[in-house]
């Protein structure tokens, strides 16, 4: 039987919707059969909505959800990051039968539409701490029920970060102990902090990388590719050719 399923990626300002673009257009680029989806708070302006629907399937629009937790934000030193909430709307997608949330600062290298071959809840160790999911690539299944389950838990426990990432990660607790194949390949979700963490393994496993992760507070439409170390800033190059590259239209 045919199912839907569709990648989606998340933006609440405009500039996070210049990210959500590179995201589109190097799913495209990679020949991805998926649907692709982005979800934007009412916030967006419509110049930005514009540029979006060019590239994307469907531009979703969904309620601002933010943690307001000033306090663990400030502990994670990214006071930004409470409206991250919004991400699980993903769930609310009921349209689709699976779906791949990417964060809209990561960067696709090359065909991933295997990981729709993935299970709920499939993720990637995060490298700050690796029993612990990064909440920038994963596979999940839209439901309703889930949907209202996490936000329930969201309004009775809040998140350990402040963010999406540590609420995902109590919700999905037994992603560390319970089922490997929930666990997405590093080089799914390889985050630049990596490479000047461990350079070695960067060297020998670097160029398999798949989606790259500009995880951190510098994003590459803040940054020109020179600011940064000569690996990462050829990823920012290959964003920002991304971001000013023409594409085919959405496939729709
Ligand atoms: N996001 C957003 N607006 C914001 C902050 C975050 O739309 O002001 C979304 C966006 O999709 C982003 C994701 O939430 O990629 C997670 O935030 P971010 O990537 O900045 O967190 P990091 O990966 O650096 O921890
Ligand atoms: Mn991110």
């Amino acid at each position: 039987l045919f199912s839907l399923k569709a990648f989606v990626t998340l933006a609440t300002t405009d500039s996070y919707s210049k990210g959500a673009v590179v995201v589109a257009k190097s799913l495209r680029r990679h020949g991805t059969t998926r649907s692709i989806v982005v979800m934007v708070t009412p916030n967006v302006s419509n110049t930005s909505r514009a540029v979006l629907s060019e590239v994307f399937d469907e531009v979703i629009v969904v309620d601002l959800l933010d943690s307001e937790d000033f306090l663990r934000l400030s502990l994670l030193g990214r006071p930004d990051l409470g409206v991250t909430f919004t991400k699980i709307h993903c769930w609310t997608l009921v349209h689709y039968s699976k779906c791949v949330f990417l964060d809209a600062d990561t960067l696709v290298l090359s065909n991933v539409d295997a990981l729709f071959e993935r299970e709920e809840f499939s993720a990637a160790p995060d490298p700050g701490w690796p029993d612990c999911f990064n909440s920038g690539v994963f596979v999940f299944r839209p439901s309703l029920h889930t949907h209202a389950q996490l936000v329930q838990h969201a309004n009775q426990h809040g998140s350990f970060d402040g963010g999406d990432q540590g609420l995902l990660n109590s919700f999905f607790s037994s992603w560390a102990v319970e089922d490997l194949s929930k666990h997405l390949p590093f080089v799914y979700n390889l985050s630049a902090s990596t490479v000047y963490s461990y350079l070695p393994a960067f060297k020998q496993f670097g160029h398999k990388a798949k989606i790259v992760h500009f995880l951190g507070s510098t994003k590459p439409w803040n940054s020109s590719a020179d600011s940064s170390s000569q690996t990462m800033g050829r990823y920012v190059d290959m964003w920002w050719t991304e971001y000013h590259s023409h594409t085919t239209s959405s496939a729709s």
